[in-house]
């Protein structure tokens, strides 16, 4: 009697799954799709996936915000835009499970202290590694660096193809999605906002 756990609470969704039940699920999976996964080559696959999927939502462990607090103040009043381009995006829907890929594009005006233009590329990547949707994660970066660095304006462009449009459903290749998210001068200054766009060129600047 003691050692049995009421189902619904083994079921909750805040109880993480062992590795053997998410193991068990991919092999769930490789049935429904129609194969054997005892079968020489899938014997390792449900391994494979998990190990893929701890790399994919490795965002989820990690907190942004605590990145972010690593600043320098040392800035000899530095205080034009700064602006991290071309920041390679891997992200997943969150409808279909599915990698979203591009490019993010960050800037931000600095009040007093600024962070290590890495700590940018790893709030991109924190946020990008959890199940997204694009206009989602585009607000969720600039929102933490607001939050955190008190800078006087910021704004992140993400320009990304998602693969549930090209490998399934309408199968549209080629096609991208821009989505910006601009707080403080680059939301009230067209003139810095332009400024940004024609910095980053392309697809992006051309709105
Ligand atoms: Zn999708």
């Amino acid at each position: 009697m003691a050692d049995r756990k009421p189902l619904a609470l083994a079921q909750a969704p805040t109880a993480r799954p062992s590795r053997a039940q998410v193991e068990e699920a991919v092999r769930t999976l490789i049935r429904w799709a129609g194969d054997d996964p005892d079968r020489e080559g899938l014997k390792e696959t449900p391994n494979r996936v998990t190990r893929a999927y701890e790399e994919f939502f490795a965002g989820y462990a990690e907190d942004p915000e605590e990145i972010l607090r690593r600043t320098f103040e040392e800035t000899e009043g530095y205080d034009e835009m700064v602006l991290l381009r071309d920041i390679r995006l891997e992200s997943y829907c969150e409808h279909h499970m599915l990698p979203i890929i591009g490019k993010a594009h960050v800037a931000y005006l600095p009040s007093n202290r600024v962070v290590g233009i890495s700590k940018l590329a790893r709030v991109v990547e924190i946020y990008a590694r959890r199940l997204q949707i694009q206009e989602k994660l585009t607000v969720q970066i600039a929102n933490s660096i607001q939050k955190v660095l008190r800078p006087r304006g910021v704004a992140v462009v993400i320009d990304a193809a998602h693969e549930c449009m090209t490998t399934r459903g309408v199968h549209k290749a080629g096609v991208s999605m821009v989505t910006s998210h601009m707080l403080g001068v680059f939301r009230s200054d067209a003139t810095t906002r332009r400024e940004l766009l024609s910095l980053i060129g392309g697809a992006a600047g051309g709105k």
